[in-house]
């Protein structure tokens, strides 16, 4: 039996990605971990809903033991087994996010000889957690391009509050793995703009006020935008993405609509993250990089270039130094720009 990996949960950022990012790994690699201080400093502290998922999810996965899997809980002791391929429904109440799910266990069953379908319900376009198109668009070509096999859709979707979405996530065994390197100008390089407008339950002329102010500003014509009215959802909701396309990818920048938030503002929400990150020239947003260091250090390793690394980057890079033998540096390379490397050893 390996020794047991302990990891403090309030260190770095401090938040819930530490504990997807130890689940994911504990079953890729076999090894046991304890977490304590379970988001310590955040103002419910320890599991709440959504986490309890993931960790009952990746159990699953990964026919795991585990110990102190509750609502409130700082602390949780994690035994994983064998990995579980196949067909998995997960369910999350309310409006937790189905692709923070998805970060606890994708990693697994990338690597599974079998292939697996998962079906997951609750949020697909939650603030604080990448929106569905941005898995469609940025995360998973970036996947298969390293050499994994995986496809997502969207059912219906589930907006914050009420949730409700059904996604799919189609995994086949990988094909060759390869390192991954995205350089300045690769990425941002006078990426085309384009928009897409998710909405349901809402007035028509909110989503149109968002698009009339995403094509001006971004000076689109009407084929670069799109708007997606769903009749399915399960109560209102509403996302303004801009997309920046580069070489088989997309950056996906995002405005959330909330109650008494104008539709001017959500849309510029969008349109400003989309415009820093152009200016930067970097391959890869913020969040693009946290979510791409777990599959480099399953796959060959690779590099590319980012605006500057966010605590989620710098924690995540943390926790996989504690389960895998990889290095990972960071470097500017240019006034708003770094270079992330990552170089490993692990073999799947
Ligand atoms: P945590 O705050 O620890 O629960 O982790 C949140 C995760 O969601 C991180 O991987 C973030 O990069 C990701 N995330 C948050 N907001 C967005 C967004 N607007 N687009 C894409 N990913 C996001």
């Amino acid at each position: 039996m390996s020794e047991l990996i302990q990891i403090d949960g309030s260190q770095g950022e401090g938040g819930g990605q530490i504990l997807r990012s130890a689940l994911a790994l504990s079953v890729v690699t076999g090894r046991p971990f304890r977490i304590g201080r379970i988001r310590a400093g955040r103002p419910k502290p320890g599991l709440m809903r959504q986490h309890l998922a993931c960790v009952e999810a990746a159990a699953r996965i990964g026919s795991a033991e585990v110990a102190g899997a509750a609502l409130g809980s700082q602390e949780i002791t994690f035994t994983p087994g064998a990995v579980v391929p196949g067909v998995h429904r997960f369910q999350i109440a309310g409006a937790g996010s189905t692709m923070l799910l998805l970060q606890a266990v994708l990693p697994p069953l990338l690597l599974s000889r079998q292939p697996s379908e998962l079906v997951l319900e609750g949020g697909t376009h939650n603030p604080f957690a990448p929106p569905f198109p941005f898995i469609e668009r940025a995360f998973l070509p970036l996947l298969r391009r390293i050499g994994f096999d995986v496809e997502a859709t969207l059912d219906r979707p589930g907006f914050y509050p009420n949730g409700g979405g059904l996604c799919r996530v189609v995994i086949r065994p990988a094909n060759a793995l390869k390192p991954l390197r995205l350089e300045v100008g690769e990425g941002a390089k006078p990426a085309s703009l384009a928009a897409l407008v998710c909405q349901a339950g809402l007035p028509r002329q909110v989503a149109e006020r968002e698009l009339g102010v995403v094509r001006e500003r971004l000076g689109l014509a009407p084929e670069q935008s799109a708007l997606e009215v769903r009749a399915d959802a399960i109560g209102p909701g509403n996302t303004v993405h801009v997309l920046a396309e580069a070489d088989g990818f997309s950056n996906v920048f995002t405005g959330f609509g909330a109650p008494r938030v104008r539709a001017e503002q959500v849309a510029e929400e969008a349109i400003g993250a989309a415009a820093r990150f152009q200016a930067s020239g970097a391959a890869v947003d913020e969040h693009l990089a946290d979510q791409l260091l777990l599959p480099l250090a399953l796959a060959r390793g690779g590099s590319f270039t980012t605006t500057e690394p966010s605590g989620h980057t710098r924690t995540n890079a943390d926790i996989l130094r504690e389960f895998l033998p990889v290095t990972i540096t960071t470097e500017p390379v240019a006034p708003a720009v770094w270079r992330l490397q990552l170089d490993t050893q692990f073999s799947p």
